[in-house]
């Protein structure tokens, strides 16, 4: 496994390659299914939770409202059904996902990274998008920290040029800096975004990439393009990185914006899709799943009083 060739390649641009081939094929939606997914519930409180902020920052009438990996633009049209704001941004790679994201809010503004959404006041929502963006991988030998790469389908290593904390021979660190690079760019020009992602509250040593393909765990190496590849999302980094209110809990933060009420609300208004409704309530809450493994963290100017579900 030690040494690498001429062509290993680092295995964050792997990661980068591999799932730019996978979302450019629009396998999304048969391997997974994601919150927006379960339920227009959802993107309905995310919806109210921008306008209630957007009110709470003295309700600037030029906001922009953005999205970054909108993947099937459910939550958006969710959103927009509760809080109908005209400039909407979105932040998506893929065109296969940008044709079906036009299908639903035609109006929509899209952009490959933050860098070309205009400046202005800016509320983004976020739902499983810092999951698939790149990690670097490290794991600490006798020798000291060396760095993935990948090569022939293969794992190789070399030498790490990063400072890393002194854990024990045989963990594994992940460092995802284009997650931190995001949340950077965003908080300098002001914005307030909000992330929605499975990961830990605490930064942990550990290996959390993970592949599904066709539905289920794969090789990350075997195939690239043909599996979603993702990666815990270490929330204290970015709070260490940049000003931000949580993690909380999932369950916590979608209870405290009326959840329940709500999906109550829709179901005594649609009395066939009740139980539907009961169920979707009950996979976005379970703790020893969703409910608690995902976490939200709003990305805001310091100042600010807690936002909505962070009281
Ligand atoms: N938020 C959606 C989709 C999550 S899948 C949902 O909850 O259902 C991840 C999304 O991020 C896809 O739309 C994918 O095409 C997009 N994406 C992945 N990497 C990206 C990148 N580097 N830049 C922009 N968008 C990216």
């Amino acid at each position: 496994m030690q040494g690498a060739g001429v062509s290993a390649e680092r295995f964050d641009h792997f990661m980068a390659r591999a799932n730019a081939a996978y979302y450019a094929n629009r396998k999304f939606g048969q391997d997974f299914i994601t919150s927006p997914e379960i339920t227009q519930v959802f993107g309905e409180l995310l919806g109210a939770w921008a306008k209630i902020v957007w009110q709470m920052a003295g309700a600037p009438e030029d906001i922009i409202l953005a999205e970054a990996g909108p993947g099937r633009g459910l939550l958006m049209e969710d959103a927009l059904r509760v809080w109908p704001t005209r400039k909407v941004h979105f932040i998506e790679t893929s065109p296969a996902l940008r044709a079906e994201q036009a299908s639903r809010v035609p109006y929509a503004q899209w952009h490959d990274n933050l860098a070309s959404i205009p400046s202005g006041p800016m509320i983004l929502l976020a739902n499983e998008f810092l999951d698939t963006l790149p990690v670097r991988q490290f794991i600490r030998r006798e020798s000291g920290w060396m760095e993935r790469y990948v090569e022939h389908g293969a794992y190789v290593e070399l030498p790490a040029d990063y400072n890393l904390p002194d854990d024990p021979v045989g963990s594994v660190r992940e460092v995802n800096e284009a997650a931190l690079a995001f949340v950077r760019t965003l908080s300098a020009r002001g914005a307030i975004g909000l992330f929605i992602d499975y990961g830990p509250s605490e930064s942990a040593a550990g290996e959390s990439v993970q592949a599904i393909r066709n539905c289920a765990y794969a090789d990350p190496l075997t195939a690239p393009g043909e599996a979603d590849l993702t990666a815990h999302v270490d929330f204290a980094a970015l709070k260490r990185a940049v000003h931000a209110q949580g993690p909380i809990k999932q369950n916590h933060f979608l209870t405290a914006l009326g959840l329940y009420q709500r999906s109550d609300r829709l179901a005594q208004r649609h009395p066939e899709k009740a139980m539907d409704l009961r169920l979707s309530v009950q996979r976005l809450t379970a703790p020893e799943a969703m409910g608690s493994l995902f976490k939200v963290l709003a990305v805001c100017p310091p100042g600010l009083p807690p936002l909505p579900g962070f009281e």
